[in-house]
């Protein structure tokens, strides 16, 4: 865009053209103008297209803002806490009993004849099998007061038979009381419903996305971070006594950094973001450190596709490789990698606006990178760990990498740019490159890598690869046992052709008459090319969103196959005494 009228453009239109949060900057003080010069501007001396970036004052003020986000996330990180008491006076408590509608008839034979006739005047038939149904029983000695809960659970086709997730459409649908777990009928049990999976996806229904909504909500932190649980304005769960309760806090904790850090815009979540919140996360883990690798550093580190896939970007939204470190060296090492694209406009091959819409969680393999580790290190798992992510905005400017250049990843391999959308195997080549020369046990990437994997299993199923028979079977089995539902699909070497260049080692995607087909292959395929072969490797290639809400999985940034891989990994190094699972 020509600089000038950039910056008139800002002037003259303001909020409504360029920049969507005029009413906010005008009310913010001036000191933030301040902190931006003093933390930023030392490192400005890059470009010269910088000086146009800086006479605005727009993006300047929004800088001190971006802070806040990434803060929230770490440290609220828990806040379904909320939900939960440890109090073990129960004799407040109301009982909720738990069926599924084979046994509902057995279960009123066993009841009041009151609470009979209560599901009766209230047609509590749950005939709608897909859904979890429950009705709440008003006592006959406390008028007013709540006796119990009635749930019958679903048939959980909506969670792919899972029936124990239909339990989290509670925390937002009951009245406010303190509650206990009463009745669970053997039918429940046996549809592998336990305690530690109540309170877990009791949590996960407690999950909302409070930072931009509203006043009180929003960027009043001590608001929402108050872990004090009051059965007076929330629906309350005593945890239960045989429940693991340390496995559900560190699982949903995870799970609720995954959503946040996706459903964070753009604006928000930039590639400082992502380091900050892996900064802020390691910070709660002695031992545990982060470095960072920015903008040109990655050429002198050899990082050079992360580098010039993220060149296009702002000065604020600058490349960076990002590395956690925790655990002692003499442990197995075990990798994870995450792409972290803070925002996917597609580069000079420009995506359509529907394409763009969603970008904001291209960085969704990042935010899954560090959930795992979270769930790693709050279970002391004996591994040593090292989380890498390439994060980069793949942005639209005169420094962008264009279709037609050819670029060399840290192994030598050379790469024609054939689409510059196809960001993300670009940046995990390093990354990967990266991650092999550690030599670990395990490497795990994460990416919301393409939509073809999307079109092949739809946005529920996390789509994997591997280059371990062993290490897929292995997941294929943690993740039946944690519900977390996932399907391998093969790098097939017979596609491989299709990413030979004329000019270069590789294409980044394939062309020509089979272009267009297959392509979550081809981009594993790519990544093959990456990994030293006798290392076991795992890459995820998922959605990291929920495009529709259902109990406990609200529309927004979604964990996918994440709860598969610790279980995974759990299985693998963790104690045997100690083999709680979600
Ligand atoms: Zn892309």
């Amino acid at each position: 865009m020509n600089p000038v009228a950039f910056v008139l453009g800002r002037w003259l239109f303001g909020g409504c053209c360029f920049c969507k949060a005029t009413p906010f900057q005008l009310s913010r003080p001036v000191n933030h103008l301040y902190l931006y010069s003093n933390r930023y501007s030392h490192n400005s001396s890059r470009r010269a297209s910088l000086g146009r970036r800086n006479i605005s004052l727009a993006p300047i003020i929004m800088a001190a803002y971006r802070e806040e986000p990434s803060n929230f996330i770490v440290k609220n990180r828990s806040r379904f806490l909320k939900y939960f008491s440890d109090t073990k006076d129960i004799s407040l408590a109301t009982n909720i009993d738990v069926l599924v509608k084979e046994d509902l008839e057995k279960y009123l034979e066993s009841q009041s004849s009151s609470l009979r006739a209560w599901l009766h005047s209230n047609s509590f038939v749950p005939c709608k099998g897909k859904e979890t149904n429950w009705i709440a029983v008003p006592s006959e000695n406390f008028p007013g007061k709540i006796e119990k809960l009635v749930v019958v659970l679903g048939d959980g086709s909506s969670f792919g038979g899972c029936r124990w997730m239909g339990f989290a459409c509670l925390p937002t649908g009951a009245p406010a009381g303190l509650y206990k777990l009463g009745f669970v009928s053997e039918k429940v049990v046996e549809q592998g419903f336990t305690s530690t999976r109540a309170a877990f996806a009791w949590a996960l229904g407690a999950y909302t996305f409070p930072i931009y909504k509203g006043t009180s909500g929003g960027k009043d932190n001590s608001v929402v971070s108050e872990r004090t649980p009051d059965p007076a304005f929330l629906p309350v769960l005593i945890w239960p006594s045989d429940c693991d309760r340390s496995l559900v806090e560190s699982c949903a904790s995870a799970t609720f950094l995954v959503r946040d850090m996706i459903s964070t815009p753009a604006e928000d979540m930039g590639p400082a973001a992502v380091e900050n919140t892996a900064r802020l996360l390691a910070e709660e883990y002695p031992g545990a450190t982060v470095r960072s690798v920015i903008d040109e550093a990655l050429i002198k580190e050899n990082f050079p596709q992360i580098y010039m896939v993220g060149r296009g970007a702002s000065n604020r939204n600058r490349a960076r490789l990002i590395e956690l470190v925790a655990g002692e060296p003499n442990q197995p090492t075990v990798c994870l990698l995450g792409k972290g694209v803070s925002f996917d406009s597609g580069g000079l091959d420009i995506k359509s606006a529907s394409g763009m819409r969603l970008m904001k969680k291209d960085m969704g393999g990042a935010a899954h990178a560090l959930g795992v580790a979270s769930m790693i290190l709050s279970s002391k798992l004996p591994i040593h760990l090292r989380v890498i992510i390439s994060a980069v905005e793949n942005a639209v400017d005169g420094e962008s990498y264009r279709p037609g250049d050819i670029i060399k990843a840290r192994n030598g391999l050379t790469t024609e740019v054939c689409n510059t959308d196809a960001e993300g195997r670009l940046i995990l080549a390093d990354a990967l490159v990266y991650g092999c020369e550690f030599s670990p046990q395990l490497i795990v990437d994460f990416a919301t890598l393409t939509g073809a994997a999307r079109v092949a299993l739809g946005t529920d199923v996390a789509v994997f690869f591997s280059n371990n028979d062993q290490f897929a079977e292995k997941l294929g089995e943690a993740a039946f046992q944690v519900d977390d539902p996932v399907w391998r699909l093969p790098l097939y070497s017979g596609y491989r052709s299709q990413l030979d260049s004329k000019l270069a080692d590789l294409k980044n995607i394939g062309e020509g008459s089979a272009g267009g087909y297959g392509g979550a292959i081809l981009a594993a395929l790519y990544l093959k090319e990456f990994v030293s072969c006798s290392i076991p490797w795992i890459h995820f290639d998922i959605m990291a969103y929920n495009v529709a809400s259902k109990p406990g999985k609200p529309e927004g940034g979604e964990a996918m196959g994440m709860r598969a891989v610790f279980r995974l990994l759990q299985s693998k190094y963790g104690s045997a005494s100690h083999p709680g699972m979600i």
